[in-house]
């Protein structure tokens, strides 16, 4: 094929779009796998996994899903088996060992479940949150801290240590200090989930101050079913692969939530547990185009 035929199919000027190609986290057919011994577990099994910059969105899923190993490859602490998973201009499959410690640093923020677990016990709020500056906000660390504790509402925590505060401000000053080097990205894997229903509510209301005053895309994985309210977007993963998604819209004042199933690039969909046994749907079904809806149904064959 000459080039003038492939450039009039528009094969120069408008290379492929890449799948994902302007988000800001892309995670295509992504796979882990654990190997402890003779055992392998699947933990993230071909999971897709689109963020947009600015995005606020939560994950949610059963106990042992993959959320905890989805965050740990985000937040570049792991590396995944196998697909493909961008974060910005890094390619998280290809980093080596500095790049790696170069992106923790500067890409992206990391808050645990276990509030010990994010602060240093002898330090002060404030030199907590310093600490992560080493290279940035030279001249001015202690105002950049005291501004980003301010605005998470725990100035007045300042100069004490975590074990001087409550569970739901060590949490916020956590938030603080993942915040300290402008990361474009916050992770935060089940922040509430040592806190009473008040300071869970407090600690989410800092996680969107820190997507809306400081524009971070933030992903939280959370159990509290009722954070798709306050979100715009909630992922469920189910057996470490995306299975569905529900959607808050604001249509005129009217705040509706829809549920999605979500499809792979090979057009797979995970069909719930509940229809699959409300109409004993096993190995085979019946697809067919209905117009305007696709039908699944059984196999109807004796068994
Ligand atoms: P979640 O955070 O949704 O509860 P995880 O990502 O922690 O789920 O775990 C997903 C699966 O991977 C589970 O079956 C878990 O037992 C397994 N797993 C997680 N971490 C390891 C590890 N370091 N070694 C072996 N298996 C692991
Ligand atoms: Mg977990």
């Amino acid at each position: 094929m000459s080039d003038s035929t492939l450039e009039a199919l528009g094969g120069r000027s408008a290379p492929p779009a890449q799948f994902g190609g302007d988000a800001l986290v892309v995670c295509d057919n992504l796979v882990r796998i654990y190997q402890t011994g003779s055992v392998e577990v699947q933990a993230l099994q071909g999971l897709d996994l689109l963020v947009d910059q600015g995005e606020m969105i939560a994950l949610v899923g059963a106990s042992g899903s993959g959320k905890s190993t989805l965050l740990a490859l985000l937040s570049g602490m792991d590396a995944p088996t196998a697909g493909r998973a961008r974060v910005g201009r890094w390619d998280l499959m290809a980093m080596h060992a500095r790049e790696r410690v170069a992106y923790r640093q500067q890409m992206v923020g990391f808050v645990w479940q276990q509030t010990s677990r994010n602060l240093l016990p002898y330090l002060t709020a404030r030199q907590n949150v310093t600490t992560p500056m080493t290279f940035t906000h030279r001249r001015r660390r202690a105002a950049r801290a005291n501004e980003l504790l301010d605005l998470l509402g725990v100035g007045h925590v300042a100069d004490r240590r975590p074990l001087e505060m409550s569970g739901g401000e060590q949490q916020r000053v956590a938030i603080a200090t993942a915040l300290a080097n402008e990361p474009q990205l916050l992770l935060a894997d089940e922040p509430t989930g040592e806190l009473d229903t008040t300071t869970s509510q407090e600690v989410f209301d800092a996680l969107r101050t820190a997507n809306r005053e400081a524009g971070t895309t933030v992903i939280v994985v959370t159990h509290d079913p009722s954070v798709s309210t306050q979100v715009e977007r909630t992922v469920a993963i189910r057996d470490g692969r995306t299975s569905s998604e529900v959607l808050r819209r604001d249509d005129d004042g009217d705040v509706t939530h829809e549920e999605y199933a979500v499809m792979d690039r090979a057009g797979r969909v995970q069909v719930p547990r509940e229809y699959r046994d409300a109409l004993e749907l096993t190995r085979r079904v019946r697809l067919a185009l209905e117009g305007d809806h696709v039908s699944v149904r059984p196999d109807g064959r004796p068994r």
